[in-house]
């Protein structure tokens, strides 16, 4: 099988995966992913991840649209990582415990998850929460790459996380972990959590060259 065709079936078989877990609902969410020459395949807009279509993938290069359906209007959230930090795929989901925890009032916007388990941090790093854009706005793409490449994770305040990966696998992995963490970071909520250490988080931002740096 091609790179291509194997990309393309792992897109939409990874978006299935999360539609069927919940993790994002109706025609909401968007996926991209760097073929080795440098095209980007892109979720088309208005799809939804439970019958994604590999062969009508949208197919961008040099930020042209070139084949396959019209992508997704967000598509400047992703362009904005390719173009600041090694990445092989991007993932946006409107997951419900992300935007949950982006609503409130004392969430840290520099690192919007507590350290709460070493997974969290290692695939994560710090998450920081955006502010409210209007979807579709290339504001997001701005305020992402006002981060300069340093995370990469970001959640959008009252709309979803936006995380991206060495490679489509890493991407959707590190998603589920930041859904994760955002549910139990509610649950745990008012209950005065034992959190992990200043020394343990540095501990696993030492030795898996974690996205931590301000
Ligand atoms: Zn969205």
């Amino acid at each position: 099988m091609s790179e291509d065709a194997k990309l393309r079936e792992d897109i939409c078989m990874l978006a299935a995966s999360m539609y069927d877990r919940g993790l994002t609902g109706g025609a909401s969410g968007n996926i991209s992913a760097r073929l080795s020459d440098g095209r980007l395949l892109v979720t088309p807009t208005g799809s939804c991840f439970g019958r994604l279509d590999p062969a009508r993938l949208a197919v961008l290069e040099d930020g042209a649209h070139i084949s396959g359906d019209a992508p997704t209007k967000e598509v400047a959230l992703h362009t904005a990582f390719y173009d600041t930090r090694p990445t092989g795929a991007v993932v946006h989901l409107h997951s419900c415990h992300s935007v949950a925890l982006s609503i409130l009032p004392d969430t840290d916007p520099d690192n919007m998850l507590p350290p709460i388990t070493a997974y969290g941090v290692m695939k994560l790093g710090k998450v920081a929460l955006l502010p409210y854009f209007m979807p579709g706005d290339p504001a997001m793409g701005e305020a992402v790459r006002g981060l300069a490449g340093k995370r990469s994770a970001v959640v959008l305040a009252h709309h979803g996380p936006v995380v991206a990966g060495k490679d489509i696998e890493a991407a959707c992995y590190a998603m589920e972990e930041l859904e994760e963490t955002a549910k139990l970071t509610l649950m745990t909520r008012g209950m005065s959590p034992t959190l992990l250490s200043d020394a343990q988080v540095q501990g696993l931002v030492r030795k898996f060259d974690v996205a931590w740096d301000d």
